[in-house]
């Protein structure tokens, strides 16, 4: 690459000793340059790293949430099939021994309310 240039120089400028000149003061610069392109290289790289690390904690978290939402759901429609509504009767067949205690029971009133939220 430096030949390379070297070489270009002494035809551009018609001269290789003028080549070796320009050389030496383009040489420096030109390592300078590397050596910041490689730790631009290494920054990129640790940034993607770093983002394909929480990527995959983004995934982990997101099936852990649709997880406990699930078994949310599961716990609600457990608690709903316990009170059922006594059509005939106008009660909650688990919380009524009696009637005494009219539809929607305080559990489906709770429940039905979180729903409107
Ligand atoms: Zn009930």
């Amino acid at each position: 690459m430096t030949d390379d240039l070297r070489q270009r120089i002494a035809e551009s400028v018609g001269s290789a000793k003028a080549a070796d000149i320009v050389m030496t003061i383009v040489q420096p610069e030109l390592i300078r340059l590397r050596k910041d392109m490689q730790l631009w290289c290494d920054a990129a790289a640790s940034a993607e790293k770093l983002r394909q690390h929480q990527a995959a904690d983004a995934d982990r978290y997101e099936q852990q949430l649709r997880h406990e939402r699930d078994e949310a759901v599961n716990a609600l429609d457990r608690v709903r099939s316990l009170h059922q509504h006594n059509e005939d009767a106008g009660y909650c067949d688990l919380c009524s021994k009696h009637g005494d205690i009219t539809w929607p029971c305080a559990t489906i009133a709770a429940l039905d309310r979180a729903k409107e939220v």
